[in-house]
């Protein structure tokens, strides 16, 4: 069964025309290389989990986590569609489905235990301040 919040966004699943304008420009596209890299892939990985026609594996987990959300592909896409939205809804339908990576689970205990990601004790947070301006 697939959740509510990626199926929020079939329209657009449905409204990617393949077009490949968010391809080359995508940094973890570049890094990797490979087709499912990227946003269109992303996408398609969207379209196949709504659908229930894809066996989900760690590859396509990593292919999803690795996405580092940072909206360039959306600026780029000539129809609007809202591919970082869709990512994250991903990833969420990709957790419920117990496919998540160490270290996304490691940054959610730190952010649940300290309150940011990288698990700093709370106790430092204003340490980052220069002594002349606390
Ligand atoms: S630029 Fe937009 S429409 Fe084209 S492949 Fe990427 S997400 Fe799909
Ligand atoms: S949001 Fe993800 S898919 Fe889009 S350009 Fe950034 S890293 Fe690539």
């Amino acid at each position: 069964m697939t959740n509510e919040r990626l199926r929020e966004y079939t329209d657009d699943i449905y409204s990617c025309m393949r077009c490949g304008f968010c391809i080359a420009q995508c940094p973890l596209y570049e890094n990797y290389g490979w087709a499912s890299n990227n946003a269109r892939g992303r996408i398609l990985i969207a379209r196949g989990v709504l659908e229930n026609k894809l066996k989900l594996s760690d590859y396509i987990a990593e292919s999803v986590f690795s996405c580092t959300t940072c909206d360039y592909c959306y600026l780029l896409c000539p129809s609007g569609i809202h591919t970082t939205d869709i990512i994250r809804a991903l990833k969420c339908e990709l957790s419920k489905r117990d496919y998540s990576l160490d270290s996304s689970i490691r940054i959610l205990e730190n952010i649940r235990r300290e309150g940011n990601p990288y698990g700093e004790p709370k106790s430092k947070r204003g340490s980052w301040i220069r002594d002349e301006d606390k």
